[in-house]
């Protein structure tokens, strides 16, 4: 199979060369299996509740701007991000979406905010009243998100003193109260108690907030989690980053059936080692043949992304699981091969993702890593390219 890459918006501005893009070791993106899992997620959702789609990170490592613009088209309302940067890439993309910006901005942020046209989340009276001086003094409102702190305790007005903060901030003038939001602690695991309590505490604050005259146009509470397993909180919009890169939040959540992981990671077979019983592999050989084997080196390392683990996890090649021997380097792993004697330099190999009937999910590696799924997508570097498998062709 050839590779025709589509390189990432950031090395557009490098002289592009054959050599640059042939990197034999690249995360795939297929916008087909994106674009499946967005409609599958609409058709779920009630036709009521607008869908926002979180875009972090590079759209947790898929690139921000093709997954955001897929999500638009797919009947997605708004789009996330978390930096300023990151709200500036998509808007030179030309994405005139809605854009919330997550998170507590610095003073220092509001210029680009304004211009940007971004839609912040206000989780201050102190960020309010700065936010207010500036529409003011442009004699045009700036649309903003009140924040409030259900116990989440990172981010947010505190429900608690939402009596004191509603008539300060209803007060001011040169903002325009586009939604209220909140974020939960826990809404992919089994017990919903505290998840059910965050929601009880945030209708409180709608009510008081609505009872005072003010308005909101959007109530948002739901992470994919949050979507997935308490309709009851779904309000009038959904944030959903992880599940619409087909990866759930947890194994106890509920599941939508044909959603698929949209992001793989693969790499070509570099180079091939024979080895004599007693040879070692690797720094500090960690791992010893008792066979005559066959190793093959792959060209990923935890310099992208990989665990660095040692004689554990697997890859697979010509449709088959084998295993990591030796440790993980900053550019290169190696696998045994012995029992596929078919398999020479060139053949493909699949770190994450699907090949014949044998799949690595972001689960697995997320153990490995002992971490979370999240942490393995965002975990791929920019080092590897990005490639994309068009929706309509299938062709990359
Ligand atoms: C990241 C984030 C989300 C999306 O969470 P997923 O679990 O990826 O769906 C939603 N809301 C806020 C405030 C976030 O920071």
């Amino acid at each position: 199979m050839t590779h025709a890459r589509t390189p990432e918006s950031e090395s557009e501005s490098v002289p592009s060369t054959p050599s640059l893009s042939s990197r034999p070791a690249w995360v795939e993106v297929d916008l087909g299996i994106l674009a499946a899992n967005f409609r599958l997620i609409r058709a779920d959702l009630p036709a009521a509740v607008q869908l926002l789609y979180v875009v972090k990170d590079e759209a947790y490592g898929m690139g921000a701007v093709r997954a955001g613009q897929l999500a638009l088209r797919e009947g997605a309302s708004h789009l996330a991000v978390y930096t300023l940067e990151e709200g500036a890439a998509l808007r030179a993309a030309g994405i005139r979406a809605p854009i919330l910006i997550l998170g507590e901005r610095v003073p220092e942020e509001i210029a680009g905010v304004l211009e940007l046209e971004l839609i912040p989340c206000v989780s201050s009276l102190e960020m309010a009243r700065r936010f207010s001086e500036a529409g003011v003094s442009r004699r045009r409102p700036v649309a903003v998100h009140v924040k409030v702190n259900t116990g989440m305790n990172r981010f947010g007005l505190p429900w608690r003193e939402v009596d004191t903060w509603t008539p300060a901030f209803l007060e001011l003038g040169g903002i325009e109260i586009g939604g209220m939001l909140s974020h939960f602690a826990q809404s992919d695991e089994e017990d919903k108690t505290f998840a059910r309590l965050q929601r009880q505490r945030f209708e409180d604050c709608l009510r008081v907030w609505k009872a005072a005259g003010g308005r909101v146009p959007l109530a948002h509470l739901c992470n994919s989690g949050g979507y997935l397993d308490l309709p009851e909180a779904h309000f009038d919009l959904v944030r959903v980053g992880l599940l619409a890169g087909g990866v759930y939040p947890s194994s106890v959540c509920r599941r939508i059936p044909g959603i698929q992981p949209a992001l793989s990671v693969h790499a070509r077979v570099i180079a091939i080692q024979q080895l004599e019983p007693g040879d070692t592999v690797g720094y500090g050989m960690r791992w010893r043949a008792d066979r005559a084997s066959r190793i093959a080196v792959l060209p990923v390392g935890y310099g992208d992304g990989f665990p660095r683990v040692r004689n554990q996890g697997s890859a697979l090649i010509a449709g088959r699981r084998v295993p990591l021997v030796g440790g993980v380097a900053m550019d290169a792993l190696t696998v045994d091969i012995t029992d596929l004697p078919e398999v020479v330099v060139g053949a493909e190999a699949v770190l994450m993702g699907r090949q014949g009937d044998e799949e690595i999910t972001a689960q697995e590696l997320a153990r490995l890593k002992q971490s979370v799924t999240y942490d393995v997508l965002v975990g791929w570097r920019r080092r590897l390219p990005r490639v994309y498998r068009e929706a309509e062709t299938g062709r990359v």
